[in-house]
């Protein structure tokens, strides 16, 4: 059985608790390798080496640090599909899906390497009679960051990308269900010239990450996971002083109004809804048609784009989507469309049951439609995370924009229509951090900020672009006064004079 260890001081760390937990191949369902669970031991070793290597790295010039961004970047272009295919064995997303994983994270490196222009302060000239005042950001030390199964590329590289480039060390604590891209992207970045020990990955479960949270030498976690763990390291971490950002759990929406493209719409919602499963946290597993007539004529279009889907192994070319991460996963899916029908949802198209022929032990779910659905049930409340799409059909446009509004999460959410005006009136009034109009992933690009409101983040500064920057730096404001010596010339700046 292959084991993963953990990546401490630039090479294979062991230790730990001496427990381990199974890593699965999602497409066959057998377990494919083991991993350590490791301990605060182990934590204080990976501290006791960022220490030693950190205060350098914050002193090395800006323009140095982004060479070796640079370099790691160039570095992942080039064993992009080797990565795809290991993220994709493990995670079971399909292998395109998984080149978009890194991708994702890349466009993060790419920012973080015009970091001596992001990290510019402010200047203020002649603040008062010889006054000067200025602002700097400084590095806090070091960082950690615990992420969840379902983007092991990217958001790993949004969180340590900002970090390191802005002079941090980081420790990343992965998901135990799919830890060896966070392991090799650390490789890389040594072999990209980062000091040994800069990014180093511990491995573990609720032990490690208690033992993050406790740690005195951390001076700031980034999360993102479920929303109760991320409210429980949000709390915990703050009591211990430290700066945390932890992003939860969604439930995004799509509102499809009447004079919407509703061919674009079922194109859009096959990706969103069902890509990688739905096991991504910008997902759009709720679909909200303005009116009756709407919903009818959506719905007769969804049924066949639906039924079309193929499900298959996560190195299938051909599949739109693959099995989920584990059995365990597809088990609760399969639960919440059980719960579904019991509360009264109608299963149009029913997932259940379903097995991949020459996979039969594989963890798939077929794509699942259920209409009916109404704001009171749990199956509406919760996240599922699975390839299940919901349709709660809305009245008229303020209902479908209290939706989103009053829902626990608000992640993403979108809206479709040709009408600029209800376009711009939802954006502006809808209680969710982050919209798409005729978009239905409205994931920003780098050079802005990812973050949801209400459970679905924790926290006041988002992650990457320019909020990933001021999380992971503190500033410092200077306010100097240069007097001249007073006349006699003992105290006066000399002016130095050609000749
Ligand atoms: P998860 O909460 O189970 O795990 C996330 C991390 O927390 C992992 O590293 C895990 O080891 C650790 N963890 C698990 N249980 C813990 C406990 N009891 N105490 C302390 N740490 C614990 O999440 P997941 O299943 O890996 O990921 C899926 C979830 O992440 C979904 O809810 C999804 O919406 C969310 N997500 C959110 C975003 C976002 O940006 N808001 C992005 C991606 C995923």
């Amino acid at each position: 059985m292959r084991q993963i260890d953990h990546f401490i001081a630039g090479g294979a760390g062991s230790g730990g608790t001496g427990r381990t937990h199974q890593v699965w191949n999602p497409s066959t369902g057998e377990v494919q390798a083991e991993v350590a669970l490791g301990d605060a031991a182990l934590l204080d070793r990976a501290i006791a080496q960022a220490k030693k290597v950190q205060p350098e790295w914050a002193a090395t010039n800006p323009q140095r640090r982004a060479r070796v961004m640079f370099e790691f970047k160039r570095l992942v272009e080039q064993h992009k599909q080797e990565l795809a295919e290991l993220l994709s064995s493990e995670h079971g997303k399909v292998v395109d899906d998984a080149h978009g994983d890194v991708q994702r994270g890349l466009e993060v490196i790419e920012f973080a390497c015009g970091i001596p222009q992001a990290l510019k302060g402010e200047y203020t000239n002649g603040a008062g009679p010889g006054i000067d005042v200025y602002s700097m950001r400084q590095p806090l030390g070091i960082g950690a960051g615990i992420t969840p199964f379902n983007f092991p590329a990217m958001i790993p590289m949004w969180m340590f990308g900002m970090a390191i480039a802005a002079g941090n060390a980081f420790i990343l604590k992965p998901s135990e269900r799919d830890p060896s891209v966070p392991i090799r992207l650390a490789e890389l970045f040594v072999e990209a010239g980062a000091p040994e020990g800069l990014l180093q990955v511990v491995n573990g479960d609720k032990e490690m990450v208690d033992a993050i949270l406790d740690h005195r030498d951390i001076a700031a976690v980034s999360f993102v996971g479920s929303s109760d763990i991320a409210q429980y390291i949000y709390e915990r971490g703050a009591a211990n002083g430290k700066r945390v950002q932890a992003f939860g759990g969604a439930k995004n929406h799509g509102v499809v109004m009447p004079d919407a493209d509703l061919e674009q719409v079922v194109n859009d919602l096959a990706g969103a809804a069902f890509g990688s499963a739905g096991e991504r946290c910008m997902a759009l597993p709720v679909v909200v048609p303005v009116g009756d007539e709407t919903a009818d004529r959506l719905r007769e279009k969804l049924i066949p784009a639906i039924n079309a889907l193929r499900v298959g192994v996560s190195n299938d070319p051909d599949a739109h989507y693959g099995p989920v991460v584990t059995p365990e996963h597809k088990a609760r899916i399969e639960k919440w469309i059980d719960t579904a029908e019991a509360e009264g949802a109608e299963v149009v198209i029913d997932g259940r049951g379903f097995s991949l022929q020459g996979h039969e032990d594989g963890f798939f779910v077929g794509p699942t439609l259920l209409d009916r659905v109404t704001p009171d049930m749990e199956s509406y409340k919760e996240e599922i995370f699975g390839p299940v799409l919901q349709i709660v059909r809305a009245k008229d446009f303020e209902h479908a924009l209290r939706l989103p509004s009053e829902h626990q999460y608000g992640n993403g959410v979108a809206i479709f229509t040709r009408n600029g005006h209800a376009a711009r009136e939802f954006a502006n009034r809808v209680i969710v951090g982050m919209v798409g109009i005729n978009v239905p992933i409205p994931v920003p690009v780098s050079y802005h900020s990812f973050g949801g409101w209400k459970r679905s983040g924790f926290g006041d500064i988002d992650q990457y672009g320019m909020e990933g920057l001021r999380f992971w730096t503190k500033s410092k404001k200077v306010t100097q006064r240069w007097p001249d010596g007073g006349g006699d010339g003992s105290n006066a700046f000399v002016i130095p004079t050609m000749g």
